[in-house]
């Protein structure tokens, strides 16, 4: 059987990466014994539509001091043209295969137990309601009907299986914190969801989703905070990042590392994170290879 991925990933401080740290090694960490070495590096498929190139400010630079070296990558031989753009993400030999051929919805779940029951890899968007996660979907499947699902405040919360290349499962979680619901319509994610995210053996990730356009939310701090006590294995992904600050606001990489400092205390180790816009395309293709390359290695 296999092991459920959250105990197999890991991610590691880089220190070698960091000019002046004196950090111990982090191989004392060693994940590396159960991964096989001989796999080649595969060629990164990713689709042909180009996303655009960001400049990263001094903020993201020091927010990517904090590295995600996925399984099969020697954190000694990370190179800056391996960490993907936008993000803290490693790229190591398991990324590929990356492309959306085919999606299918598989069906709605009133309760975690209706879900699908078979071991495809699945990952779960999870976020609150407005933060563009219907968007995010759309984009990343390239298909403006799929993430249609019943999201109006005070309707049924379902957990919806879509099936992507016939071999993994993207699911769109109920979002959290409709801000007009009535009491009653207010999902109680506690019951509802916490469920899933404890007994799901076939989780890869929680794809949590945060709004890079506005400051650190509680409610948004609180989840990331959850998923991290109980060791669920957790990629924030932050939206809305082609939104230029207003008079008042911050800038979204300014809001990226506030959120991250805020969590760090529950994280042993720092968990991935990616920038995207819906809007604009960035970072999509590339949240697709780190997907990959996660859901590769939970498949060997
Ligand atoms: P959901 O409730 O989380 O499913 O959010 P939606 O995908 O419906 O998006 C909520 C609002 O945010 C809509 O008005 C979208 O047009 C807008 N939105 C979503 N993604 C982006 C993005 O990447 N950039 C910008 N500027 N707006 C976005």
């Amino acid at each position: 059987m296999l092991m459920p991925a959250r105990i197999r990933l890991f991610t590691l401080r880089a220190s070698s990466l960091l000019p002046s740290s004196s950090s111990p090694s982090p191989f004392s960490l060693s994940f590396r014994t159960s991964i096989s070495h001989s796999h080649s590096a595969p060629s990164h498929h990713v689709s042909a539509t180009k996303t655009p190139k960001i400049s990263i400010s001094d903020t993201a630079k020091f927010v990517r001091t904090v590295l995600f070296i996925p399984p099969g990558t020697d954190p000694e031989e990370v190179t800056d043209d391996m960490i993907l753009p936008g993000s803290n993400v490693v790229l190591g030999p398991y990324a590929g295969d990356a492309k959306v051929k085919e999606v299918q919805f598989i069906g709605s779940s009133i309760r975690p137990k209706d879900c699908p029951k078979d071991d495809r890899p699945e990952f779960a968007m999870l976020g609150r309601s407005n933060v563009g996660k219907s968007s995010l979907i759309n984009s990343l499947v390239r298909k403006k009907e799929v993430a249609l699902t019943s999201k109006k405040p005070g309707k049924t919360q379902l957990i919806n299986h879509f099936l992507v290349n016939r071999s993994w499962y993207l699911v769109d979680l109920p979002g959290y914190g409709f801000a007009n619901a009535p009491e009653s319509a207010r999902m109680d994610w506690s019951s509802f969801t916490k469920g899933y995210f404890l007994n799901r053996e076939s989780l890869v990730s929680v794809l949590l989703l945060v709004d890079a356009s506005v400051p650190p939310q509680k409610i948004d701090i609180d989840c990331a905070n959850w998923l991290g006590r109980n060791n669920i294995p957790m990629t924030i992904v932050f939206t809305k990042c082609d939104k230029v600050k207003n008079s008042k606001g911050k800038r979204p990489d300014e809001n990226i590392k506030n959120f991250q400092e805020v969590i760090k205390e529950n994280y042993k180790i720092h968990p991935p994170w990616i920038m995207t816009s819906s809007a604009t395309g960035l970072g999509r293709d590339e949240l697709l290879l780190h997907m990959s390359q996660l859901r590769n290695y939970w498949d060997n």
